[in-house]
């Protein structure tokens, strides 16, 4: 099969850890005779400094001929105090608009050999196998009216959450379809207590939901599934919500996964005309300025970002299962970045990297 890649490494530490999961790609494209044609762009922080903007053209364009895009992490302190459009941030969200990739695939595992590494207990955590199914091109983010305007005690800030049917329905399906092969069970998170625009998502959620009779659908307020992600993360299956909620309760899924550095995530868009779903992979992680440039970053979830490529961009299940075999076998060994190992000698990024291609073998 041809593989066009597009790497967007991004800023921080989002070159060290797309550099080790371009390593298992061309490794996986070796060892099953893919033909493998990866190309690099421009994206965040670094793009501002070499065009004035961190979503270049040249970066829309090969995005759109690429297969699929990988990309690091976007951030760079030295913008914290820029405006929106002058962020890295704003790349991120730009290309995600620009490909339509409206659901943002987030799975959380707790691997048996990182039990240690979670703060919660383990008996709480054990078992933990959930997917996040997180609306990624509305919502509060991309809302207009917004602004800040008017000056002294007037001077007001304004963002808006919006959603369409349209919007809901699509991300609803990808949800329901997901859990069709896992453990059937959708939990929909919102605050219709407080919020229309939730009242609207319940109403459509389970309107959508007669269509699936084998799964079963139950609704949770955000506060209440903030809590029971930490009480009781194991009655989650498929977790489908809205874009702020899914950013804040996705993180909480670090805690559950030990690291935020073994979150690997999939944002899909339409199916295009070969079957193939548009497809942009990304660690949940940011740039992490405070480790960047140290071969300290844990590059686990952008490998495991790969796999998911593997699997929903070009079907190749064979390849994607064998790629998260190899992270859980390399979890085993111990080889792992400090962020999993707080005592002895941590391993390093491309250790790790060069640990999962031996583990494929
Ligand atoms: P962060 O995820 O970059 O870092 C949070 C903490 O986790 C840090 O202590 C960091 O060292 C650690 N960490 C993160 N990834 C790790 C990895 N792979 N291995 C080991 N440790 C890891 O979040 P932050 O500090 O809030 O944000 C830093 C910058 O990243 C900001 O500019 C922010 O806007 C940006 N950001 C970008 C994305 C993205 O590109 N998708 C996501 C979140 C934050």
């Amino acid at each position: 099969m041809d593989l066009n890649i597009l790497v967007l490494p991004g800023d921080g530490i989002g070159a060290e850890v797309t550099g080790e999961a371009a390593r298992v790609l061309r490794h996986v494209a070796d060892k099953w005779s893919h033909r493998l044609n990866v190309r690099e762009g421009l994206l965040g922080g670094v793009a501002i400094h070499k065009t004035g903007t961190p979503f270049p053209d040249e970066t829309a364009r090969l995005a759109a001929d690429a297969d699929a895009t990988l990309m690091g992490a976007v951030g760079l302190p030295e913008f914290d105090n820029a405006p929106p459009e002058k962020r890295p941030e704003k790349g991120l969200l730009r290309i995600r608009q620009a490909l339509g990739v409206y659901a943002n695939l987030r799975p959380v595992r707790a691997y048996a050999s990182l039990l240690d590494s979670s703060p919660l207990k383990n008996h709480l955590v054990e078992g933990t196998d959930m997917i996040i199914v997180r609306e990624l091109t509305g919502g509060i983010y991309y809302g207009t009216p917004r602004g800040i305007a008017g000056t002294g005690a007037e001077e007001r800030a304004v963002n808006t959450m919006a959603y369409t049917r349209s919007e809901i329905e699509r991300v609803t399906r990808m949800a329901f379809h997901l859990a069709q092969a896992r453990r059937k069970k959708v939990t929909s998170v919102d605050k219709s207590n407080v919020l229309e625009n939730s009242q609207l998502w319940r109403r459509v959620v389970t309107e959508m939901a007669r269509e699936y009779p084998e799964i079963s659908l139950d609704h949770m307020l955000v506060d209440n599934c903030a809590m029971q992600l930490i009480l009781n993360p194991r009655r989650f299956d498929v977790v489908l919500t809205e874009n702020m909620f899914g950013d804040i309760l996705s993180d909480e899924g670090a805690v559950l996964a030990g690291s935020i550095g073994m979150l690997p995530s999939a944002s899909i868009g339409d199916r295009r005309p070969s079957g193939a779903w548009v497809g942009l992979y990304e660690p949940v992680h940011g740039s992490a300025p405070d480790i960047a440039g140290q071969n300290k970053a844990n590059p686990l979830g952008a490998i495991g970002s790969v796999a998911a490529m593997l699997s929903y961009s070009f079907g190749l299940q064979e390849e994607a299962s064998a790629v998260e075999a190899a992270i859980a076998a390399v979890l085993r060994s111990g080889r792992v970045t400090a962020d999993l190992r707080p005592s002895g000698t941590p391993a390093t990024t491309e250790q790790v990297g060069e640990s999962v291609c031996a583990a494929i073998g």
